[in-house]
């Protein structure tokens, strides 16, 4: 095989898998947006033959012989088509590992476990959820094995959503982030709670529409390669770097749910839009780990969103779209009520400073259910006695407790630390924005443009060239999760007058 021939079809491998995900995508946006409501089933159909036909692709002996042949070659290519080559040979060889019928059978499990799901969290009846959730816990431990037998098997689920961290890594992190947030968070629960009556009056769904436009435009989001649709729950779906769909929910009685969402989201959609057109249509394109996403959306809903400069700018513009809700309100007081601390039951209403504390509960459940210290029966009884240890909560019921997030329904063990991660990593990029440039000045007067380009420089346009710990190094120097307890400490301080 010549070697241009090889590249050749290493580049019509990658476009056919782009092409796979982007059918897979634009039904799974189909379905949570404008489908008709009874008509999973024929979706459901062809996803499971999308699924299998991209499996049949990837899996095939001929794509292992190219890729070890252009690995083989390494010397001679240049530095993304390399890492291209070292990204897919690792996938191949994981997928080679997993036996086609575990992979199959797995892939209806967590189709019908959704359903299963959801159906529990309504009855709040975690019963009808727990055989569902045995089989998925069963699956994790024998892929994980697949993944790196050398690792513990929690150690092998992390590492595919944030490679390199493990749990001796996220045990340090957490305790650091717990030793700092549970004092704060007690001086503050000693404190005059703000008012935030205000957020929960009328707001109009079509105001809020109006006003989801105004904030896509502050974010620099250009409308003719991304645009905002309304699903049950928001979220980003990238399809390259042109076309990106964010989603968001309206409340007409908890106005800020939509703001926040739209800007959270938002940061997800920058980050896509912003990868090297180089990179498009390759295994690269795309955010290089959920950690580092979360570093981006986060960003823009917390770091920015919830400054107090970010208020003052787009305050007047909110007076103008909800002027009787607003009446009398301040842009001071507006950005105390959204900066509201206070330990809750749900993880995604949860405030800045109380939200990693979520992810430590399900962090320390996961990391027992995986390592096999923890039986699925037990999940419930163990939930509500860590919400009441780490949030001093307590639980009601499932569906507010263990039963109200989707992720295990979808098989993701290992996922929910990159949230608190993504926290962490943000607050330390925003220190070296500030030491790189004015980030507030422009802020106040609702000019995000030097914020994007210097996160679009740092992290953006690398898409997946690097690994997750050498893209935040490269934006902001070897991880420390103190730099994000001070930023906390430094916030909620000045807050609530501590
Ligand atoms: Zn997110």
């Amino acid at each position: 095989m010549e070697l241009k021939q090889a590249l050749d079809r290493l580049a019509e491998l990658q476009r056919k898998m782009y092409a796979y995900r982007a059918a897979s995508s634009s039904l799974y946006l189909d379905g949570t947006t404008v489908a008709p409501k009874d008509t999973a089933e024929g979706r459901g159909v062809a996803l499971g033959v999308l699924a299998g036909e991209q499996h049949k692709l990837f899996s095939d002996p001929q794509v292992g012989e190219l890729l070890d042949f252009l690995w083989a070659h390494r010397d001679g290519l240049d530095r993304p088509v390399r890492r291209q080559v070292e990204e897919l040979r690792r996938s191949y060889d994981q997928l080679r590992r997993i036996p086609a019928d575990e992979y199959m059978e797995y892939a209806v499990l967590t189709n019908q476990a959704g359903d299963v799901w959801r159906r529990a969290k309504e009855a709040s009846d975690f019963q009808l959820f727990r055989p569902v959730l045995e089989k998925l816990v069963a699956f994790n431990i024998k892929f994980a094995g697949y993944y790196d037998s050398a690792k513990a098997p929690y150690d092998a689920l992390l590492n595919e959503y944030e490679r390199g961290v493990d749990m001796a890594y996220l045990d340090k992190f957490f305790a650091t982030l717990r030793e700092r947030i549970v004092p704060l968070l007690h001086a503050v629960m000693e404190k005059e709670p703000p008012d935030d009556s205000f957020l929960r009056r009328r707001y109009p769904v079509d105001a809020q529409r109006k006003f989801s436009d105004y904030l896509m435009q502050v974010l620099g989001l250009d409308r003719s390669h991304c645009t905002i649709g309304e699903t049950e729950h928001p979220y980003t779906l990238e399809f390259n770097n042109k076309d990106v769909r964010i989603t968001t929910h309206y409340h007409e009685d908890n106005m800020d749910f939509s703001m926040y969402s739209v800007i959270h989201e938002g940061g997800h959609a920058k980050y896509e839009l912003g990868i090297a057109d180089e990179l498009q249509y390759t295994c690269l394109a795309g955010g290089v780990s959920m950690g580092v996403h979360e570093s981006q959306s986060r960003f823009y809903e917390n770091l920015i969103g919830r400054s107090l400069p970010f208020i003052q700018a787009v305050f007047p513009k909110m007076k103008e779209f909800f002027p009787e809700q607003l009446a009398g309100v301040t842009a001071e007081q507006f950005y105390r009520a959204v900066n509201k601390a206070q330990p809750s039951l749900i993880r995604t209403e949860a405030d800045e400073l109380t939200y990693c504390l979520h992810v430590m509960v399900r962090y320390e459940i996961e990391k027992q259910l995986i390592g096999g210290t923890l039986a699925v029966k037990d999940v419930p009884e163990t939930w509500n006695r860590l919400y009441k240890e780490y949030l001093g909560v307590d639980v009601p019921d499932d569906s507010q407790g263990c039963l109200q997030d989707s992720h295990w329904s979808g098989g993701s063990f290992g996922y929910f630390p990159s949230y608190a991660l993504g926290s962490a990593y943000g607050a330390q990029m925003l220190r070296n924005m500030e030491q790189d440039m004015d980030v507030w000045g422009p802020v106040s007067k609702g000019d995000l443009s030097g914020v994007s380009a210097w996160l679009g420089e740092k992290v953006h346009r690398h898409g997946g060239l690097m690994e997750p710990a050498d893209v935040v190094k490269n934006a902001c120097g070897p991880f420390d999760p103190t730099v994000f307890a001070d930023y906390l400490e430094k916030k909620y301080s000045q807050l609530y007058a501590l």
